[in-house]
Protein backbone atom coordinates (compact mmCIF):
# COMPACT_ATOMS: atom_id res chain seq x y z
CA UNK A 1 0.00 0.00 0.00
CA UNK A 2 1.53 2.92 -0.98
CA UNK A 3 1.17 6.10 1.52
CA UNK A 4 -0.40 9.13 0.44
CA UNK A 5 2.67 11.21 0.66
CA UNK A 6 3.47 13.99 -1.41
CA UNK A 7 7.34 14.65 -3.24
CA UNK A 8 7.71 17.65 -0.55
CA UNK A 9 6.77 15.41 2.26
CA UNK A 10 8.82 12.83 1.68
CA UNK A 11 11.71 15.24 0.60
CA UNK A 12 11.14 17.09 3.68
CA UNK A 13 11.48 13.87 5.48
CA UNK A 14 14.38 12.18 4.41
CA UNK A 15 15.77 14.39 1.46
CA UNK A 16 17.28 17.09 3.76
CA UNK A 17 18.84 14.58 6.03
CA UNK A 18 20.14 12.76 3.21
CA UNK A 19 21.52 15.87 1.64
CA UNK A 20 23.08 16.89 5.04
CA UNK A 21 24.87 13.30 4.94
CA UNK A 22 26.40 12.86 1.78
CA UNK A 23 27.35 17.12 1.73
CA UNK A 24 29.27 16.94 4.87
CA UNK A 25 30.13 13.49 5.42
CA UNK A 26 29.58 11.19 8.72
CA UNK A 27 30.11 13.62 10.91
CA UNK A 28 26.42 15.35 9.91
CA UNK A 29 24.80 12.00 11.42
CA UNK A 30 24.65 12.80 14.74
CA UNK A 31 23.09 16.18 13.96
CA UNK A 32 20.62 14.27 12.46
CA UNK A 33 19.28 13.62 16.27
CA UNK A 34 17.73 17.45 16.23
CA UNK A 35 14.40 17.04 14.81
CA UNK A 36 13.29 19.49 11.82
CA UNK A 37 10.82 22.14 12.48
CA UNK A 38 8.73 21.24 9.26
CA UNK A 39 7.76 17.82 7.65
CA UNK A 40 5.45 14.59 8.91
CA UNK A 41 6.49 13.20 11.86
CA UNK A 42 5.23 9.20 11.59
CA UNK A 43 3.23 7.77 14.52
CA UNK A 44 1.49 4.52 14.85
CA UNK A 45 -2.22 3.66 16.81
CA UNK A 46 -2.01 0.16 17.90
CA UNK A 47 -6.23 -0.47 18.95
CA UNK A 48 -5.62 -3.17 22.17
CA UNK A 49 -8.97 -4.12 21.83
CA UNK A 50 -9.22 -5.43 18.46
CA UNK A 51 -5.49 -6.67 18.21
CA UNK A 52 -5.47 -8.30 21.77
CA UNK A 53 -9.07 -10.38 20.47
CA UNK A 54 -6.57 -12.00 17.63
CA UNK A 55 -4.08 -13.60 20.11
CA UNK A 56 -2.66 -16.42 17.77
CA UNK A 57 -2.11 -13.79 14.94
CA UNK A 58 0.78 -12.79 14.19
CA UNK A 59 0.67 -11.85 10.67
CA UNK A 60 2.72 -8.68 11.37
CA UNK A 61 5.55 -10.28 13.39
CA UNK A 62 6.19 -12.44 10.49
CA UNK A 63 6.02 -10.35 7.96
CA UNK A 64 8.01 -7.82 9.67
CA UNK A 65 10.66 -10.43 11.01
CA UNK A 66 10.77 -12.15 7.40
CA UNK A 67 10.98 -8.96 5.50
CA UNK A 68 13.84 -7.44 7.96
CA UNK A 69 15.53 -10.97 8.62
CA UNK A 70 15.12 -11.25 11.79
CA UNK A 71 16.37 -14.99 12.94
CA UNK A 72 14.07 -16.99 15.17
CA UNK A 73 16.03 -18.12 18.31
CA UNK A 74 15.32 -20.43 20.61
CA UNK A 75 17.34 -19.27 23.31
CA UNK A 76 15.43 -16.35 25.43
CA UNK A 77 18.55 -14.77 26.56
CA UNK A 78 19.67 -14.76 22.64
CA UNK A 79 15.98 -13.53 20.81
CA UNK A 80 16.40 -11.00 18.51
CA UNK A 81 13.07 -8.72 18.35
CA UNK A 82 11.41 -6.27 16.36
CA UNK A 83 7.80 -6.48 16.79
CA UNK A 84 6.21 -8.50 19.21
CA UNK A 85 3.75 -9.16 22.06
CA UNK A 86 3.56 -8.76 25.73
CA UNK A 87 1.63 -8.83 28.75
CA UNK A 88 -0.86 -6.17 29.47
CA UNK A 89 0.80 -5.88 32.79
CA UNK A 90 4.07 -5.58 31.60
CA UNK A 91 3.66 -3.34 28.94
CA UNK A 92 1.66 -1.02 31.17
CA UNK A 93 2.15 -1.67 34.86
CA UNK A 94 0.87 1.69 35.90
CA UNK A 95 -2.74 0.76 34.59
CA UNK A 96 -2.77 -2.45 37.19
CA UNK A 97 -4.58 -2.13 39.85
CA UNK A 98 -4.35 -5.91 41.43
CA UNK A 99 -8.13 -6.69 40.93
CA UNK A 100 -8.23 -7.42 37.64
CA UNK A 101 -8.00 -11.77 36.44
CA UNK A 102 -5.14 -13.21 35.14
CA UNK A 103 -6.40 -13.04 31.86
CA UNK A 104 -6.86 -9.41 31.69
CA UNK A 105 -3.24 -8.85 33.31
CA UNK A 106 -1.40 -11.56 30.42
CA UNK A 107 -3.27 -10.02 27.49
CA UNK A 108 -0.90 -9.88 24.89
CA UNK A 109 0.01 -6.17 23.52
CA UNK A 110 1.48 -5.69 20.63
CA UNK A 111 4.85 -3.82 21.38
CA UNK A 112 8.06 -2.10 19.38
CA UNK A 113 10.34 0.61 19.22
CA UNK A 114 8.31 3.61 20.58
CA UNK A 115 10.42 6.22 18.26
CA UNK A 116 10.33 8.01 21.23
CA UNK A 117 10.14 11.86 20.76
CA UNK A 118 12.46 12.28 23.65
CA UNK A 119 14.51 9.33 22.92
CA UNK A 120 16.95 8.18 25.57
CA UNK A 121 18.69 5.49 23.55
CA UNK A 122 20.02 8.02 20.68
CA UNK A 123 21.55 10.47 23.57
CA UNK A 124 24.01 7.74 24.86
CA UNK A 125 25.00 6.39 21.59
CA UNK A 126 28.80 7.05 21.56
CA UNK A 127 29.36 6.68 17.63
CA UNK A 128 25.73 8.28 16.37
CA UNK A 129 25.17 4.89 14.83
CA UNK A 130 21.17 5.49 16.28
CA UNK A 131 19.64 8.75 15.80
CA UNK A 132 16.53 10.49 15.25
CA UNK A 133 15.39 11.34 11.98
CA UNK A 134 13.95 14.80 10.80
CA UNK A 135 10.53 12.37 10.68
CA UNK A 136 10.57 11.47 14.21
CA UNK A 137 11.89 7.68 13.43
CA UNK A 138 14.73 6.67 15.74
CA UNK A 139 17.36 5.31 12.98
CA UNK A 140 19.96 2.51 13.68
CA UNK A 141 22.84 1.59 11.14
CA UNK A 142 24.37 -1.18 12.17
CA UNK A 143 27.64 -0.93 10.64
CA UNK A 144 28.47 2.18 12.69
CA UNK A 145 27.35 0.09 15.81
CA UNK A 146 30.12 -1.20 18.45
CA UNK A 147 28.86 -3.02 20.47
CA UNK A 148 28.83 -1.25 23.86
CA UNK A 149 25.31 -2.04 24.32
CA UNK A 150 24.55 1.99 26.10
CA UNK A 151 21.52 2.19 24.05
CA UNK A 152 19.94 -1.08 25.60
CA UNK A 153 20.68 0.31 28.85
CA UNK A 154 18.85 3.60 28.13
CA UNK A 155 15.81 2.43 26.51
CA UNK A 156 13.02 1.68 29.30
CA UNK A 157 10.91 -0.38 27.10
CA UNK A 158 13.78 -3.15 26.29
CA UNK A 159 13.08 -2.34 22.51
CA UNK A 160 16.30 -3.33 21.30
CA UNK A 161 18.20 -6.35 20.98
CA UNK A 162 21.39 -7.60 20.99
CA UNK A 163 22.79 -9.89 18.54
CA UNK A 164 24.87 -12.90 20.10
CA UNK A 165 25.18 -15.02 17.08
CA UNK A 166 27.44 -14.80 14.06
CA UNK A 167 26.06 -15.61 11.24
CA UNK A 168 22.78 -14.42 11.64
CA UNK A 169 20.79 -17.55 11.15
CA UNK A 170 18.44 -15.86 9.11
CA UNK A 171 15.31 -17.98 7.98
CA UNK A 172 14.83 -15.54 4.75
CA UNK A 173 17.24 -14.69 2.42
CA UNK A 174 15.19 -11.43 1.83
CA UNK A 175 17.02 -7.94 0.44
CA UNK A 176 17.24 -6.55 3.75
CA UNK A 177 20.73 -6.55 5.05
CA UNK A 178 21.46 -8.78 7.64
CA UNK A 179 23.55 -7.95 10.75
CA UNK A 180 26.53 -9.75 12.34
CA UNK A 181 26.94 -10.63 16.11
CA UNK A 182 27.91 -7.98 18.47
CA UNK A 183 25.77 -5.20 17.02
CA UNK A 184 22.62 -3.92 18.50
CA UNK A 185 19.32 -4.00 16.15
CA UNK A 186 15.37 -2.68 17.12
CA UNK A 187 12.51 -1.69 14.61
CA UNK A 188 13.29 0.60 12.04
CA UNK A 189 9.20 1.66 11.32
CA UNK A 190 10.18 0.59 8.28
CA UNK A 191 12.09 3.53 7.04
CA UNK A 192 13.25 1.41 3.64
CA UNK A 193 9.59 1.44 3.24
CA UNK A 194 8.55 4.88 4.13
CA UNK A 195 11.25 6.12 2.26
CA UNK A 196 9.77 5.05 -0.82
CA UNK A 197 5.81 6.40 -0.51
CA UNK A 198 4.88 2.75 1.72
CA UNK A 199 3.84 2.37 5.25
CA UNK A 200 5.11 0.15 7.64
CA UNK A 201 4.60 -3.08 6.97
CA UNK A 202 3.36 -4.21 9.78
CA UNK A 203 0.08 -2.07 9.11
CA UNK A 204 0.41 -2.96 5.69
CA UNK A 205 0.10 -6.65 6.43
CA UNK A 206 -2.65 -6.24 9.69
CA UNK A 207 -5.54 -7.66 7.38
CA UNK A 208 -6.43 -11.16 9.50
CA UNK A 209 -9.42 -11.14 12.14
CA UNK A 210 -7.70 -7.99 13.85
CA UNK A 211 -7.69 -6.23 10.58
CA UNK A 212 -7.44 -2.20 10.90
CA UNK A 213 -5.90 -2.78 14.67
CA UNK A 214 -2.99 -0.47 13.19
CA UNK A 215 -2.88 2.95 12.24
CA UNK A 216 -0.23 4.25 10.75
CA UNK A 217 0.11 8.59 10.19
CA UNK A 218 1.59 11.50 10.15
CA UNK A 219 0.91 13.44 13.73
CA UNK A 220 1.40 16.59 12.07
CA UNK A 221 -1.24 16.34 9.97
CA UNK A 222 -4.95 16.82 11.86
CA UNK A 223 -6.87 15.01 9.14
CA UNK A 224 -4.90 12.01 9.33
CA UNK A 225 -6.63 8.88 10.34
CA UNK A 226 -4.39 8.69 13.35
CA UNK A 227 -4.87 12.08 14.21
CA UNK A 228 -8.79 11.59 14.25
CA UNK A 229 -8.34 8.57 16.01
CA UNK A 230 -6.26 10.27 18.78
CA UNK A 231 -8.67 12.95 19.02
CA UNK A 232 -11.46 10.74 19.64
CA UNK A 233 -10.26 7.56 21.36
CA UNK A 234 -8.63 6.85 24.76
CA UNK A 235 -5.16 6.64 24.64
CA UNK A 236 -2.26 5.01 26.56
CA UNK A 237 1.37 5.34 26.07
CA UNK A 238 3.88 3.41 27.61
CA UNK A 239 5.55 4.61 31.01
CA UNK A 240 4.40 8.70 30.27
CA UNK A 241 6.12 9.15 34.03
CA UNK A 242 9.76 8.80 32.17
CA UNK A 243 8.77 11.54 29.67
CA UNK A 244 10.23 10.06 26.59
CA UNK A 245 6.82 10.88 24.59
CA UNK A 246 6.04 7.17 22.58
CA UNK A 247 4.96 7.86 19.35
CA UNK A 248 3.57 4.52 19.26
CA UNK A 249 -0.42 4.81 20.97
CA UNK A 250 -2.93 2.52 22.10
CA UNK A 251 -6.40 2.85 21.72
CA UNK A 252 -8.20 1.28 24.73
FE1 LIG B 1 14.86 4.37 21.91
FE2 LIG B 1 13.61 2.48 23.35
FE3 LIG B 1 12.31 4.78 22.75
FE4 LIG B 1 12.84 2.96 20.80
S1 LIG B 1 11.49 2.65 22.60
S2 LIG B 1 13.16 5.21 20.69
S3 LIG B 1 14.82 2.14 21.46
S4 LIG B 1 14.13 4.58 24.05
Amino acid sequence: MKLGLSRRELLASTGAALGAVIVTGTASRTTLGAEGKTGPRWGIAVDIARCGNQSGCRACIDACHAAHRVPQIEDARHQVKWVWKEAFARVFPEQTHGWETDAHQQAPVLVLCNHCAKSPCTKVCPTGATWRRSDGVVAMDEHRCIGCRYCMAACPYEARSFNWVDPHPSPNPGNYPARTAGVVEKCNLCVERIDNGQIPLCVETCTGTGAGALTFGNLEDASSPLRRLLATRQVLRRRPALGTEPRIFYLV
